[in-house]
């Protein structure tokens, strides 16, 4: 018979003779909701969600609401479940919240070793009473500032002296005590990257990973001091490899080198797994004294299918649970065979892949205690007291840790009991037969594919993964290029020909003020009144070229966009100071609108047939209007300008490009990729200069018949008056899209998870120093969270750095120019004579820096609460409830972008409903619009167009026509209209 079904069968016959313990005991509340769960997908995910916003819930009044919420269907009755064990549904709605709180407790307290270190020593004194031993890891919120991190890192030191010096006195248990070298340690500690350090930033590689070893080497050192083991977890796929390198770099060190009780994790589930495993034994290998892999199946599977799916990244995890349970054992395999240089740690609960791995252990003759199988406090009990007793050495995996921060934690146990793959359902819960139990995974295995997902509708251009070095080394190699340009001139480009003008404005780097980037040469009206005839004679000749054509160009732009990516990037980086995935993510939406524009052009010129009646032929169809002056911000310097360029020109106008004058080396960039594109020649024009001179000379020239603005609310405003005078010899009404600034607000309701709410919060306000007309200024705050989000936001916004933004270690880089430095500067010195600054950070003042600026408590309709500034100044604001909150948030002039961070439905049910934004977002940051997924773009003083990357964006440069025809000659119609 095959060797490992007949251990499995060894296993499960020993669990079936020794254990009464069911994995889900039905008589209990646990049991029912599991089962309830299973057989019931919405249930599942509104039971996990409770589960998840129960600690943030205060009162009794507020569980009651939340449970009617999440489960009544109709009228009130709750499902029965909440009936079972102590008749819920008899209770008065305080008493039943008790109830629930208690039971959803016990449910965690299944999972959680203890909330302290010392309720922990009791668990795991019992379970080395039974011969298992532990591994204990802190649970917690997840860290978002530096004293966050302090504290963890406080609390792990703690634990481990606190647990050695207690281990004194344990006896010795041979079974998990030794190994087939003599004794290991009895204390075992598992840390996590991410709870040691706030912003893992894989941009800046090496910093972070000094950063992450010098917080590591306090916990190494004590580890080796008091003769501990310490492993290091993995998370996210995100971090994977940063975490193994800091690892290896680490371990190499003379203090660490020949300590043998370190150990990291592989995860299985990952496409990577074998090969990072070969490199790990590899290294081994060189450093002489093994180290000990855990070798488990992983668990963050929907969340790196989700995240892979929407970044239109590789998916790195097997999408079959079938081949990652055959990698696991082709893993295990492997690592056994190399057993003399590297030490394994099966972590599994799944009896196939353990018996897999026992029998490679027994083919490579790795002794019984030579390796060691670790599960998870609370799982598959059974399982671990079978293994025991054919003396094997098991350890259970312990979170010790407050039970309601540890909410993720048992949500994800939940997850994976409950998962219809789960071995452990199909075992305890689905009774599937021992055959299917143990059976070969590789057999008939359907392999996946790593594909990134593809969308029928429309695919957005991925962004960069930094974390992949050969990105990071062609933008430092990009921007070594750029430098080398530093100086130039940045001309006009008119009918194809450049034109230097005797006029120009030196470009300052505002991260460094004494490199100028450029000399952008300022149009006159001269300059300005060429173009302009030019581009209205080209205009009759455009307007024939079939839509294909021009949509063939403009997806030629975007795939020269693609090429040059890195250069547009470096661009940006040096002329605004915009941090590098921000300059990435402007490239990225540029091709973007192109693409998006291209593709749906050629789906607007089908004309449409209106009525089928006979005798008639009516049709409906659109025609360019002409001449279309686009005036662009400086602040998605390359997507905004080519976003309006290239919706004009694909719908057969002509354009006249004006780019900011903070960004027309950027500008420039797209108008030498347009001539490359191959767009005969005066379909576009390039006019840098003074938006006062040539800006103005365009929006109140006759000829022109489309104005596509984004900007400021002051000059948009202005461009409006102008635009609806009719100059002599105007033929038409000129089209005015205009796009305006906002004054942002963030909704943080009584529920809302602080982790996220806060992180959400910070890039919002933020990122790219708050200089996106979509960035959060306003916080909302519900009076019962006010200081408690405070106090995080406080921490975490200080853990932010500020610097030159060619630097990707910084979270964000400079203000635009010294006309913003100074604006905000003021600002901030007004604003501090009346309002509460909670911090002052220093900057350095090699540029136009402002550190990141929270005023709190401020009044509402204050000028801080009001006037959009475009920079990292936020008031925070208090509410007395969710009503006054949306009251406040509807308080200003703007509807541009609003955001909700909240985990109750009828909240955000009000929010969606009451909140007067053009772009609204729960529970995420609100920046960041993707084309075609968030169609963008605001109302009342924040702008009169229609969504940029949506469905009704392009209509705005086309005029419809009917066309009417009477089909009938003499009596007589053809047969169809
Ligand atoms: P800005 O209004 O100062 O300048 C925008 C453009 O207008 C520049 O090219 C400028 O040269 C030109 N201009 C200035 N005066 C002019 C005039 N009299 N006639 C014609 N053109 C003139 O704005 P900015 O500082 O470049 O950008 C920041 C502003 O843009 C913020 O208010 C922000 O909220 C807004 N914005 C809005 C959106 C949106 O989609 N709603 C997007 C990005 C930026």
């Amino acid at each position: 018979m095959d060797p490992i079904k007949s251990k499995g069968e060894e296993i499960l016959k020993k669990m079936e003779s020794n254990s009464k313990v069911s994995l889900f005991n039905k008589d209990w509340w646990y049991g029912s909701i599991m089962d309830w769960s299973m057989k019931n997908e919405a249930f599942k995910t509104q039971m996990f969600r409770f589960v998840d916003v129960l600690p943030s819930l205060g009162s009794g009044s507020d569980v009651a609401k939340h449970l009617k919420e999440y489960f009544a269907e109709s009228g009130d009755e709750l499902p029965s479940v909440f009936n079972v064990g102590v008749g819920l549904g008899s209770l008065a709605p305080g008493l039943m919240a008790g109830a629930i709180r208690k039971n959803v407790t016990s449910m965690a307290k299944m999972f959680i070793a203890g909330e302290n270190p010392k309720e922990a020593l009791d668990t795991i004194k019992k379970s080395r009473k039974n011969k298992i031993g532990f591994t204990v890891d802190i649970l917690g919120e997840a860290t978002l500032s530096h004293k966050e991190a302090k504290e963890y890192q406080s609390r792990y030191l703690e634990l481990i002296s606190w647990l050695a010096d207690d281990s004194k006195k344990w006896d010795e248990v041979s079974q998990i005590d030794s190994d087939h070298q003599g004794s290991i340690p009895k204390v075992n500690v598992s840390i996590k990257l991410t709870a040691l350090h706030c912003s893992i930033n894989d941009k800046a590689w090496n910093q972070t990973k000094d950063i992450l070893k010098e917080k590591l080497r306090p916990l190494f050192d004590l580890a080796i001091q008091k003769n501990v083991f310490l492993n290091l977890d993995m998370e996210h796929y995100g971090v994977k490899d940063l975490t193994l390198e800091v690892y290896k770099e680490i371990l190499s060190e003379n203090s660490y080198r020949n300590y043998p009780h370190f150990g990291c994790v592989v995860q299985a589930y990952l496409r990577d797994s074998l090969a990072d495993l070969k490199k790990l034994t590899e290294f081994a290998k060189n450093r002489g004294t093994p180290f000990t892999v855990r070798l488990v199946k992983g668990a963050y599977w929907d969340t790196e299918t989700i995240e892979a799916a929407q970044k239109g990244w590789q998916v790195p995890v097997y999408t079959n649970k079938k081949e990652s349970d055959a990698n696991y054992e082709a893993c295990a395999d492997y690592l056994l065979s190399q057993f003399q240089f590297i030490r394994v740690a099966l972590g599994s609960h799944n009896v196939r892949s353990l018996s897999a791995a026992i029998i490679s252990a027994e083919k490579y003759n790795v002794p019984k205690n030579g390796f060691e199988i670790q599960m998870l406090y609370g799982m598959a009990d059974p399982i671990k007291k079978s293994l025991v007793e054919m003396g094997y050495r098991v350890r259970e995996y312990c979170p010790v840790g407050e039970l309601l921060p540890g909410m993720a934690y048992l949500v994800r146990r939940l997850l994976e009991n409950t998962s219809n793959e789960s071995w452990l359902r199909g075992k305890f819960a689905d009774g599937k037969s021992t055959d299917s139990l143990l059976a070969d995974p590789a057999i008939d295995l359907q392999k996946t594919s790593s594909e990134p997902i593809r969308s029928k509708k429309f695919n957005n251009e991925p962004y960069l993964d930094f974390a992949i070095p050969k990105n990071r080394e062609h933008l430092v190699s990009a921007l070594e290029n750029h430098k080398k340009t530093f100086g130039k001139t940045i001309p006009l480009v008119i009918s194809g020909q450049e034109i230097k003008t005797s006029q120009t404005l030196p470009r300052e780097n505002p991260s460094n003020t004494q490199e100028i980037v450029a000399n952008i040469c300022l149009a006159q009206t001269e300059h300005a009144e060429k173009a302009i005839q030019a581009s209205h004679k080209y205009f009759n000749d455009w307007k024939k070229v079939s839509v294909s054509q021009r949509a063939e160009l403009v997806d030629k732009l975007a795939q020269l966009m693609r090429r040059d990516r890195f250069q547009l990037i470096a661009e940006q980086i040096h002329e605004v100071g915009k941090p590098w995935a921000e300059a990435d993510a402007d490239v990225a939406e540029a091709i973007d609108f192109c693409e998006y524009y291209a593709k749906h052009m050629r789906e607007l010129d089908k004309p449409q047939v209106m009525s089928g009646l006979p005798g008639e032929g009516s049709h409906y169809l659109y025609q360019p209007r002409g001449v279309a002056v686009v005036i662009a911000p400086w602040n998605f310097p390359l997507a905004i300008l080519a976003g309006m360029a290239a919706a004009a020109a694909v719908c057969g106008n002509t354009v006249i490009m004006k780019p900011a004058e903070q960004s027309s080396v950027v500008g420039f960039g797209l108008m030498r990729l347009i001539l490359e594109a191959g767009f005969p020649k005066d379909v576009f024009q390039f006019l840098p200069g003074l938006g006062e001179v040539v800006g103005e000379y365009l929006v109140n020239h006759p000829l022109t018949s489309i104005i596509a603005f984004t900007g400021s609310k002051q000059v948009g405003c202005h461009i409006l008056q102008r635009a609806s005078l009719i100059q002599p010899k105007q033929k038409h009404v000129k089209k005015c899209i205009i796009e305006m600034g906002g004054k942002n607000a963030v909704i943080v309701d009584t529920d809302a998870d602080l982790d996220e709410a806060v992180d959400g919060i910070l890039y919002s306000a933020f990122g790219f120093a708050g200089q996106k007309c979509s960035a959060a200024s306003r916080v909302i705050v519900l009076e019962d969270v006010y200081q408690k989000f405070v106090a995080r936001l406080s921490d975490a916004a200080q853990s932010l750095y500020v610097g030159n933004a060619e630097d990707p270690y910084f979270d964000y880089g400079p203000v635009v120019d010294k006309d913003s430095h100074q604006r905000l500067q003021s600002t901030i010195q007004k604003a501090k004579k009346d309002f509460k600054l909670l911090f002052e950070t220093a900057t350095p003042n090699t540029g136009y820096f402002v550190g990141p600026t929270i005023f709190t408590d401020v009044p509402a309709d204050s000028f801080l609460a009001q006037d959009e500034f475009f920079g990292p100044i936020m008031s925070v604001i208090k509410a007395k409830d969710l009503d006054h909150a949306i009251q406040i948030a509807n308080g200003t002039e703007y509807g541009l972008t609003g955001g909700l961070f909240s985990r109750s439905p009828s909240s955000i049910a009000k929010v969606k409903a009451e909140f007067e934004v053009g772009n609204l977002y729960i529970n995420r940051s609100i920046t960041g619009a993707m084309v075609e997924r968030h169609p963008f773009g605001g109302f009342k003083m924040s702008g009169i167009g229609s969504k940029t990357g949506g469905p009704d964006y392009l209509k705005q440069f086309l005029e419809p026509r009917t066309i009417t025809e009477n089909l009938m000659r003499r009596g007589f119609a053809p047969a169809e209209g």
